[in-house]
């Protein structure tokens, strides 16, 4: 949620509090099959943010009025731990995580070759192990991944990142104390290869031109994140 009053400034002598530049991502760490059991993994760092995304499937689909004779229903859940904010979050879905695993499903579903898998279901979870801002598209960037590595089908991998607004400023990849006290947030989506936007999502308000620059800010961003992903990837598969 984006704050509403002005409080210390966000931005001093050019740099933001962390020390990053205004197009800047925060540290990422990615990495592919980190769990046995599913079918496949993905863990993800984004800074404070910390990810992780099992895909089992795809499997029939249960319940079975909800199957789809002519696709695949990636059926996704997405968590926030108890232990995950400073203040302990109450354990089960809420409004915010049913909407972020709506717009979550979505912005896969785009990418993957649903045909294939008609009448299946992939399940897909999305674990917010620490949260600091930027959940849901590191958690995206997570599940991509993890899609992969379960040898799902797609189009183009998903790699995702917001930028947002503070004191004034277009940046890169709010951390925590931006995104509480800033003034806008706007969570990309975009299929690097497909140079397609499968989410854009705005909380706060922006001008035309600084809706420009975030989108454009963002879309480097996903760029980098996308190559950190096929990274991941190529280490899992190296190492078999
Ligand atoms: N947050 C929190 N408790 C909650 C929900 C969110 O502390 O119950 C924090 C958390 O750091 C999260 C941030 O607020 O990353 C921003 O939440 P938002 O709904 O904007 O989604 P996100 O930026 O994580 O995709």
């Amino acid at each position: 949620m984006m704050g509403t009053s002005k409080g210390e400034a966000l931005i001093v002598d050019g740099k933001r509090l962390d020390g990053r530049k205004f197009d800047e991502l925060r540290p990422i760490k990615i990495e592919a099959g980190v769990l046995e059991q599913a079918d496949g993994s993905a863990y993800v760092e984004m800074g404070g943010s910390h990810v992780l995304a099992a895909v089992y499937g795809p499997v029939e689909m249960h319940p079975r009025h909800k199957m789809l004779p002519d696709r695949v229903v990636l059926q996704t859940q997405y968590e926030m731990a108890p232990f995950s904010v400073p203040d302990r979050k109450r354990p089960g879905p809420d409004r915010r995580s049913k909407e972020i695993a709506k717009v979550t499903k979505e912005a896969l579903e785009s990418v993957i070759y649903v045909e294939d898998y008609a009448q299946s279901a992939i399940r897909l979870h999305i674990e917010i192990l620490q949260a600091d801002a930027g959940t849901r598209v590191t958690g995206l960037t997570a599940a991509s991944v993890a899609l992969a590595d379960a040898g799902i089908k797609m189009r183009d991998m998903v790699a995702a990142c917001a930028s947002g607004k503070i004191d004034d400023t277009i940046v890169l990849d709010l951390n925590g104390i931006e995104d509480n006290t800033g003034q806008a947030d706007l969570p990309v989506a975009y299929a690097v290869g497909l140079d397609e936007i499968t989410l854009l999502q705005m909380d706060g308000l922006m001008t035309e031109d600084e809706f420009e620059q975030g989108l454009k800010y963002a879309i480097d961003g996903c760029k980098t994140i996308y190559e950190l992903q096929k990274d991941a990837l190529k280490r899992r598969y190296k190492n078999e």
